[in-house]
Parts: structure tokens; C-alpha cells; sequence
């Protein structure tokens, strides 16, 4: 790009998504982002650079060739732009809508420094919707079969990425899912007005369309062992079963009722479909003033599904300041806009019951922020002496989850670490031959591309070790 041409883009500011109107769409369960239309796209693509040393590809885990796909918009090959993509990631529509672009592909874009970044986000999902609406998808060419079978536990980001990578080499592929539906957390957790779930079943379909096959309600390590599944005569095992296992706060009071894990709460409404009960027979928990422990994607998630379930009033605590919310900075807006309220700099102390045992308040304590922690960031101080109580008839737990030992605890061979998440190297082997892992079973709860990221690597492995 010439310097007249860097000069004009420097000048055009980031387009805006377009999105519901945020009074609407807090009491509706619709996608709130509606994507670019081509025009959109095409006048954001314009304000690459094109640069010479790409660092937003160095920002993305899967190493996305960013401007490849961006200068593809920008010449209105939008599905040629779609398959760019593909090339290293498997699902962009899922990613341009959920990845913490701000941190990976986003924050590395050079534009950034003085003005806003490209909005890589909007235009990885502009370019996947658009090859989905116009039946573009082109069909990758598998392998006839190699007479292989891989055993992947977990229908998840990892799972699946596995699966889509071994079965194009002509592996017979088995995904053993403990629900009655694929997709873990996109299925389970993100809300559909995040992620409608029929992205995540088309790709699924997918899938079985290539020939993946998979079995629901297996619970392994209750169902099956891996014992039995090198039995059943597989060649590799591929373990990605995701952190599932709720944190509480370990403070008085917390079995009150009305205490509930986001864990719970999302499952029931997303999975369960309890925002349709009666039509579905899961019904919802309720509550008017509800509050929420966390500052993460999964507290956003549950604060807005709150409201749009008709809650008047939704709080969220959290114990750092704004800059410090782990949540994606665009979830953060939106639920500002939806009308969460956010106190934050304050942790909860101690829950306080009625003489029925239902919560009814919560003590809390406020905060300020000392030296940096381990993980790098402001650590919290409690202010002695300045308790204070909040009123509210729910409280949902949004402060992380661990590693699940349901299936681990079957197989003490496996090398764990001292989270309980399975130790793996680079390329996701464990120690036991033959045995792979991947995804936020590994890393403890992460982000969807890293968990796909870390599945792409295991696959890569696993085709090397079985054709040595
Ligand atoms: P999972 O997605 O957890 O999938 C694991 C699968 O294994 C599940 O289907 C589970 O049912 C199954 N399973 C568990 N135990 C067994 C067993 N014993 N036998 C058989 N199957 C089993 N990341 C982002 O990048 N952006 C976001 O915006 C974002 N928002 C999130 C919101 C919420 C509410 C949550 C909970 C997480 C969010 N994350 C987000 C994190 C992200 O979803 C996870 O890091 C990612 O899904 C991990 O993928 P995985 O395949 O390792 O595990
Ligand atoms: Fe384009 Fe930004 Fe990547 Fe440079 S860093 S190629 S401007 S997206």
C-alpha cells in the first residue's frame, strides 16, 4: 500500500456491527450482533494495511492468514475469502463471534496503536455467514478409509476440531458425548443470543455428513472405561472432556437455597431450553433481583440471560475494577447497554437466609487493588470495616470452573497435574501411549480457538504416531 492509500485508511474509522437495539433485545433471546453486510465489509476491509510483517497473524492461535482473507473482501471474492480461512480454522463462524479478538488477532493489528484496530472478528464472521447463506461451503477431499479408529471423549471445540482434521484423512472417528447433544460449551453454555446453537448443529451435521459418528448420554468412566475402549479394538484415544466442575466461594451460607452455579442455570436455559417451558419441561429458576458472582464471559452470560428471562434487576460483583473484567470488552458493553449493573471492587463476605432457608442477602466487602498477582493482574484487598449488605432472591456463581476427575479418577495412570487437568506435551500425548488430550482439560477453562488450536496439534500427532 502506498503512503496516499495508508494515509486514507488511517482516516476511515472501524465500522460499527450492526445490532439490536439494546432495549429489545434484553428481553428476547435473538442474536444481538447482525453482521456486516458486503458493503460493510468491504469498506472495513479497506482500511487494511496489507502489512509487510503481519502481526495479527502472529495474534491469532491458529495463525489465520488474516490479511490473505481481508485483501479477498477487499476484491469481493467473499467465499474464496471464507475458504482462506479454513485453511487453519474450522469453524469461523463460531470464532468471529466468540473469540476475545481484543487480545489475540485484534490486539496485535498495528492500526491499533494509534487508531482501532480492523475488526477481524466481524469479517472472519461476515465471510463464514456469507459462504453459509449462499450454499458456498466447499466440501474438503477426504482420504479413502485407512482402516484406523480414534475414540474422542467429548463433543467440544477440541472433539470436534479432531475429529473434522482425522476423518478427512480417512480415520473412522467415534465422539463419545456425556449429554444428550454435541458442541459442550457452545451448545451448553454461550447463549443463543451470542451463538445461535444452529451454527453449531450445521457444523456438527457436518461432521456426520463426513461419516464422524456419535454416541450421546456416554458418560465415560461411568458408561465406558478406557479400558474398555482399547477393547473395543480404537488405535488412539483423544480426551476432551473440558473443565466442567464448578468453583463455589467456600464462604457461610452458600447451600441456601437460591444459590445456584452458572454451570446449572446456563445449562438449564440453553441445553434445556427452560426459556420455553412450558413448551419445554425444564423449568427455569427465577428470580427478580439476581445477582452474580464473577467477571467473566460465563458472569455476562448468565447477567443477560437473566434479564431476558425477566429479571427486574441484575447485578454483578466482582472483586477487581472495570479494566480488569476478563469478559470479552464487547460482552461488557453489551450487557452495560442491556442495563446490568456492575459493582464492582466488591466480594461476597457471606450469604444470609430467611427462616425458610431461601438467600435473601448477601454481605459484601469492598475492595482495592494492591500489587500484581501471579496471573499478572491488580490483586484485591479487602477494606476492613467496609461490609455493607445487597438485597436479592438469586445468586448465580460465575467464578470458574476445574477439571471434571469423573473420568480421570477411573484411569490412575494418566499424569495429572495438581489442578487435576491432564498433562500433556506440545502436541498433546499424555504419558500413556497412545492416549491423547486437549482443549480446557489441559489448560484448565480457556478460550474456544485454544481449545481447537490445541485439538488441530493432537490430530497432527496422533496421523504421525499411527502411520510411523
Ligand atoms: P468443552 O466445550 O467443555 O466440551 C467438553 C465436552 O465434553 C462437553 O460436551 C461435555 O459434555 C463432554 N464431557 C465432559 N465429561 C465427559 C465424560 N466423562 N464423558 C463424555 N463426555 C464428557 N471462550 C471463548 O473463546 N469465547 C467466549 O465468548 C466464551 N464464552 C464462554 C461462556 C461460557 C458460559 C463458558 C462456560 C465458557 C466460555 N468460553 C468462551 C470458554 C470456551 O467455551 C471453552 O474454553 C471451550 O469450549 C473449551 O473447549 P473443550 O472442547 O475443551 O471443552
Ligand atoms: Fe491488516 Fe492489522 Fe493485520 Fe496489518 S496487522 S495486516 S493492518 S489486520
Amino acid at each position: 500500500m502506498n503512503n496516499g492509500n495508508k494515509k486514507a485508511a488511517f482516516k476511515r474509522k472501524r465500522k460499527k456491527m450492526p445490532e439490536q437495539d439494546p432495549v429489545l433485545r434484553s428481553k428476547n433471546f435473538n442474536e444481538v450482533n447482525l453482521g456486516y453486510t458486503p458493503e460493510l465489509a468491504r469498506e472495513e476491509a479497506q482500511r487494511c494495511l496489507q502489512c509487510g510483517k503481519p502481526l495479527c497473524i502472529e495474534g491469532c492461535p491458529v495463525n489465520v492468514d488474516i490479511p490473505g482473507f481481508v485483501k479477498l473482501i477487499q476484491e469481493e471474492n467473499y467465499c474464496e475469502a471464507a475458504w482462506k480461512i479454513k485453511e487453519t480454522n474450522a469453524l469461523p463462524a463460531i470464532c468471529g463471534r466468540v473469540c476475545p479478538q481484543e487480545n489475540q488477532c485484534e490486539g496485535a493489528c498495528v492500526l491499533g496503536k494509534r487508531f482501532e484496530p480492523i475488526a477481524i472478528g466481524h469479517l472472519e464472521r461476515f465471510c463464514a455467514d456469507y459462504e453459509r447463506h449462499t450454499g458456498s461451503c466447499k466440501i474438503p477431499k477426504k482420504l479413502p478409509p485407512n482402516g484406523k479408529k480414534i475414540a474422542i471423549l467429548g463433543c467440544g471445540p477440541a472433539g470436534l476440531t479432531v475429529a473434522s482434521d482425522l476423518v478427512k484423512l480417512g480415520y473412522e472417528i467415534e465422539i463419545f458425548e456425556a449429554f444428550h447433544k454435541g458442541g459442550g460449551v457452545l451448545a451448553y453454555g454461550i447463549p443463543e443470543f451470542r451463538l445461535p446453537k444452529s451454527i453449531v448443529d450445521q457444523e456438527i451435521n457436518y461432521l456426520e455428513s463426513q461419516g464422524v459418528k456419535i454416541k450421546y448420554n456416554m458418560v465415560m468412566g461411568k458408561i465406558l472405561s478406557i479400558e474398555d475402549l482399547w477393547e473395543m479394538g480404537y488405535d488412539a484415544i483423544f480426551i476432551a472432556i473440558g473443565a466442567g466442575l464448578p468453583r463455589f466461594l467456600g464462604i457461610p451460607g452458600e447451600n441456601l437455597n437460591g444459590i445456584v452455579t452458572a454451570n446449572e442455570y446456563l445449562t438449564r436455559v440453553n441445553l434445556m431450553k427452560a426459556y420455553d417451558f412450558p413448551t419445554y419441561k425444564t423449568p427455569f429458576i427465577a428470580g427478580n433481583k439476581i445477582t452474580v458472582i464473577g467477571g467473566g464471559n460465563v458472569a455476562m452470560d448468565s447477567a443477560r440471560t437473566a434479564l431476558r428471562l425477566g429479571a427486574d434487576n441484575v447485578t454483578i460483583v466482582y472483586r477487581r475494577a472495570m479494566e480488569q473484567l476478563p469478559a470479552r470488552i464487547e460482552e461488557v458493553h453489551h450487557a452495560e447497554e442491556e442495563g446490568v449493573i456492575f459493582k464492582l471492587l466488591t466480594n461476597p463476605t457471606r450469604f444470609i437466609g430467611d427462616d425458610e432457608g431461601n438467600v435473601e442477602k448477601i454481605e459484601v466487602i469492598q475492595m482495592k487493588l494492591g500489587e500484581k498477582d501471579s496471573s499478572g493482574r491488580a490483586s484485591p484487598i479487602p477494606i476492613e470495616g467496609s461490609e455493607f449488605q445487597i438485597d436479592t432472591d438469586l445468586v448465580i456463581i460465575a467464578i470458574g470452573n476445574n477439571a471434571n476427575p469423573l473420568l480421570t479418577s477411573t484411569y490412575p495412570e494418566l499424569k495429572l497435574n495438581k489442578w487435576g487437568n491432564i498433562e500433556t506435551d506440545d502436541c498433546g500425548r499424555t504419558n500413556i501411549k497412545g492416549i491423547y488430550a486437549g482443549g480446557d482439560i489441559v489448560t484448565g477453562a480457556a478460550t474456544v480457538i485454544s481449545a481447537m488450536g490445541a485439538g488441530r496439534k493432537a490430530a497432527e500427532a496422533i496421523h504421525h504416531d499411527l502411520t510411523q
